[in-house]
């Protein structure tokens, strides 16, 4: 630890932090920015008068970090070091090094606009170019003028050039830690291999019966791909000879791992013993894995990206840039010289990668995002001019006002309605905030509450729909309720109510498929939801959980009445004559519910007229992806905003919804569409 290169620099560091409000710093990954920064300006006095905070992109690493530093000064987590993440908070009174996720910061930002209680703030993995990341540089460059005196920022990174955050944050000095990077080999396939976890497999069992000792790091796109290169390694490392070489471990590593199996990967092997682990781009630059000297890079990453156009996500598995391939290589030089293995050829490499990648500002609905900036109440500022370090599009943030007009939280003139003033205040996504407002109206808050910790949890915590699963349910004769034909989302409640009549039993778990920790998550994550709307309410609210599944139809009713008010903005209409359908909106999309869904033909053949969905995705083809019946009474006033909605003008710091004609829904062309296909499973 002493010799992390962050170390060596501490005087520096500490200089050039007290002679200027604003600082980036710009070291190798593993230099020891997330861990050591904190604890030498912690050691320098800094906590004296604040907490120091610092934001991390993802869960994982807040945790992670969080943990190694309480360890590095022997306290107990949650005490002088915590963390606090979305729905988990490990900190308390005595906590003066706070990890947190940049979303975290942003909500507490939203509830003391200075941030006080902050000495300093450690902008950290900047280089990530996470949304929520990207507007706290634009947050804190308005707070360090009006806080100059008592607030430090630091902005820390692997790769971002340090030039344009500087000019950014008026010329603040960009210092850079030279890391000590052993030479690496970089080794390019003549062609694109047919199938990359082949090859990954090949390349890696090549090295490991070949080459000297040293850990192999395989990066790969996503969880199921990495547990079917996991369960194939260990085959074949199994299947060698026995004394032919050295022993193996092979380590997975992506975000939906359990805490107990993500540190793992931070203990040194035994003797004569190599760890292959295989991980997506988590351990590019957010987690540092020591002992390293061999990579192999596919050369592809799973990317979310929103579409405004039509608003449609899709999760892509997508060429990385040459940034993310370099720090890759990166990986395998961190204790002595090592090699990199590119599955591609180095024509792609310097023809067809982009320098950097795409921000996510870039690539996301910012639908939440301007209504936190509006809720925010900047006098100063319009959304438009909001000093993004590379501002999203136009199209988008129309799309963003559009969508919150819909769901009732902006008004005609584009101003925040008290409706979205509240909604900002829940830590949702702005469809499931608005249900709750509209459910606690209806007397199904209780019901909104469950469903709305159920779509929280992380996917992977949900039940688990695997074909594996599904098999094996049916052969136990396992019944897990199926939403009474309404869909998904009362699937979702039910499953939770029927677990609370079980008293939360662990086996109900088991024995239909559901994982434990996800589901104990959800109730913890429901208790959480109920305390914030107890608290807007200022009274006493109804979220004790029914557990009367069986005989609620009424509350259903309810319950989908508000669904319909808070996905306004993602309803779609049965076709004609068969059961694909069309979303609703300027510009329709001709969509097909997922077959995971649990919603169902009717006796006739027929799927429900209008139903809202949760999520819009493209993989081998548009699916509505968690969807639920709704009555068409309640769609037609949503039709006719959608009919008043023609263009949003933005100007003069008002963003102004003009009512027009054009766009009308009722005369789009009615696409038809042949159903047929299995989607490609594999987000
Ligand atoms: P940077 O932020 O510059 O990438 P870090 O501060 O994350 O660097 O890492 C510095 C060192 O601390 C690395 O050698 C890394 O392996 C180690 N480290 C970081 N987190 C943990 C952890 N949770 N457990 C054990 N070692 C860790």
């Amino acid at each position: 630890m002493a010799n992390l290169p962050v170390l060596q620099f501490e005087e520096k560091i500490l200089e050039t932090v007290e002679q200027h409000p604003v600082a980036v710093i710009i070291g190798e990954t593993g230099s020891g920015k997330s861990t050591q920064l904190s604890q030498i300006l912690h050691r320098e006095g800094y906590t004296k008068s604040g907490i120091i905070g610092v934001t991390q992109p993802r869960r994982v690493a807040a945790v992670s970090v969080a943990r190694r530093v309480a360890q590095e000064l022997d306290v107990c987590l949650g005490e002088e070091v915590g963390y606090a993440i979305r729905f988990e908070d490990r900190t308390s009174e005595r906590t003066c090094i706070k990890y947190l996720t940049d979303g975290v910061l942003l909500r507490e930002s939203l509830a003391n606009p200075e941030l006080n209680k902050y000495s300093v703030i450690i902008l950290d993995e900047a280089h990530e170019r996470s949304l929520n990341t990207d507007i706290l540089l634009g947050l804190m460059k308005r707070l360090v003028t009006r806080r100059a005196l008592n607030l430090k920022v630091l902005i820390t990174s692997a790769t971002l050039d340090g030039d344009k955050v500087s000019k950014f944050f008026s010329n603040c000095p960009v210092m850079t830690i030279p890391g000590k990077l052993y030479p690496v080999e970089i080794f390019y396939s003549h062609e694109r291999p047919k199938s990359y976890l082949e090859s990954s497999l090949k390349t890696a069992l090549d090295i490991h019966t070949r080459e000297p000792e040293g850990d192999v790091l395989i990066f790969m796109t996503g969880q199921d791909d990495i547990e079917k290169l996991v369960s194939k390694l260990e085959d074949r490392i199994r299947s060698l000879e026995e004394g032919s070489c050295m022993d193996a471990i092979i380590l997975p590593l992506h975000g939906s791992l359990p805490p107990e199996m993500q540190v793992r990967v931070f203990s040194p092997p035994p003797p004569n013993c190599r760890r292959i682990i295989v991980a997506t781009n988590i351990a590019e630059t957010s987690l540092t894995v020591d002992g390293v000297v061999y990579v192999i890079d596919s050369g592809y990453v799973k990317q979310r990206q929103y579409n405004p156009s039509t608003a449609m996500y899709s999760l892509d598995v997508v060429q990385i840039s040459k940034v993310q391939a370099n720090q890759r290589a990166g990986r395998a030089g961190r204790t002595r010289p090592g090699k990199c293995y590119r599955l591609y050829p180095s024509t792609v490499y310097q023809d067809e990668f982009l320098d950097a990648t795409v921000p996510e500002i870039q690539r996301s609905s910012l639908a939440g995002s301007v209504l936190y900036l509006k809720s925010l109440d900047l006098p100063d500022i319009d959304i438009l001019k909001f000093d993004f370090l590379d501002p999203p599009s136009t199209e988008s943030l129309e799309d963003a006002l559009r969508q919150l007009y819909l769901i009732d939280a902006i008004d005609e003139n584009g101003s925040i309605t008290k409706v979205g003033r509240t909604m900002a205040e829940l830590p949702l996504e702005p469809s499931l905030s608005r249900t709750l407002m509209e459910a606690n109206e209806y007397g199904c808050l209780s019901q909104a509450l469950t469903v709305a910790a159920m779509l929280s949890a992380e996917t992977t915590l949900l039940p688990n729909r695997s074909k594996n699963t599904e098999k094996k349910r049916k052969h136990n004769h396992m019944d897990l309720p199926d939403g009474s034909g309404w869909g998904d989302h009362i699937q979702l409640l039910q499953i939770f109510e029927f677990w609370h009549q079980t008293n939360y039993s662990i086996d109900w778990c088991k024995d239909n498929g559901l994982q434990v920790r996800g589901m104990k998550f959800v109730k913890d994550v429901r208790r959480q939801l109920a305390q914030i709307m107890q608290k807007i309410a200022e009274g006493s609210l109804d979220v004790q959980t029914s557990g009367r599944w069986v005989e609620s139809q009424q509350s259903y009713l309810k319950l989908r009445k508000a669904l319909c008010k808070g996905y306004a903005n993602q309803l779609a209409e049965r076709m004609l004559h068969h059961n694909g359908y069309r979303t609703l909106g300027l510009k329709p999309q001709v969509v097909q519910v997922h077959p995971a869904s649990v919603l169902k033909a009717d006796e006739e053949g027929k799927l429900p007229d209008y139903v809202l969905y949760h999520e819009l995705i493209a993989t081998t083809r548009p699916y509505l992806r968690t969807v639920c019946a709704v009555d068409i009474k309640w769609v037609m006033p949503i039709i006719d905003k959608i009919n008043k909605l023609n263009i949003i003008k933005l100007s003069g710091g008002i963003d102004r919804i003009q009512e027009g004609t054009e766009g009308n829904v009722s005369d789009m062309p009615k696409e038809e569409v042949v159903v047929a296909g299995v989607p490609d499973d594999s987000e």
